[in-house]
């Protein structure tokens, strides 16, 4: 929940929930502070502007992570000239919880420039290309998870398909230290729908342009009516003979 303005003695769950409460106070009020003390069990901030009377502590109780407000000024004394276009509060990780149920949908294209135009026209902050590009990457990873643990996740995704679909062939290989190779799917159906087609399988790749990079690949025939016929898919880290072994010898 999204609150207006904290108040004394709000409790929060920890100090990272202080923080972007702050945040998302000093972007939405348009001003910008200074943090001067940050440990385990006090967080102190002050209005950016020396002069300005804003001040915010808060303290943790020593059995828990629970950070209590034991002082607040909320009344800004500051020149307008501290009110930038640029706000120091507005971090890649804030500015990615405004944004974050635009990457439910896996269909989603919000992309860094959109961003840049709905924190500037929405919130009135300026937000560089960069800072843009990491909270659009956070929000989706915090929405989706991230691209290494959907890795990870891979070896139950292949047991479940094969359950859920009889006949079906899955493989992952992996390397010495445990991590992906190459990842081979032929559907039960396919394998199936191949007798009947000609004995001729085409099989190409294409870059996948994520951060993992590597190669899917897609073998193909076709059938007695001359139309392509889906056989196989893979991810391989390249186009090399390896991932095509790894998968045709299957
Ligand atoms: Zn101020």
């Amino acid at each position: 929940m999204e609150i207006e303005d904290i108040r004394l003695n709000y409790v929060f769950k920890n100090k990272t929930d202080l923080k972007h409460t702050l945040a998302k106070i000093a972007i939405k009020k348009h001003f910008q502070y200074r943090i001067q003390k940050s440990c385990s069990e006090a967080f102190w901030a002050k209005c950016i502007d020396e002069n300005c009377g804003w001040y915010v502590r808060a303290r943790s109780s020593k059995v828990s992570d629970y950070f209590r407000v034991i002082k607040y000024h909320k009344h800004h004394t500051c020149s307008l000239n501290h009110r930038n276009f640029e706000n120091r509060q507005a971090s890649a990780k804030v500015i990615s919880s405004y944004f974050k149920e635009k990457f439910r949908d896996p269909r989603s294209t919000y992309r860094p420039r959109k961003i840049i135009r709905d924190m500037r026209d929405e919130h009135g902050v300026g937000v560089t290309y960069n800072k843009a590009w990491r909270a659009k990457t956070l929000a989706a990873d915090d929405v989706r998870g991230s691209n290494e643990e959907s890795y990870v996740l891979l070896p139950s995704y292949l047991y479940m398909l094969q359950l859920a679909n009889p006949g079906t062939i899955t493989r992952v290989c992996k390397d010495e230290e445990n991590r992906f190779k190459y990842m081979f799917i032929a559907f039960g159906a396919s394998l199936d729908g191949w007798k009947q087609c000609r004995p001729v399988i085409v099989v190409d790749g294409t870059f996948l342009k994520t951060k993992c990079g590597g190669t899917l690949y897609a073998a193909c025939v076709k059938d007695g009516n001359n139309q392509i016929f889906p056989l196989a898919f893979g991810i391989g880290d390249l186009e090399n003979d390896n991932a095509w072994i790894c998968s045709l010898q299957d």
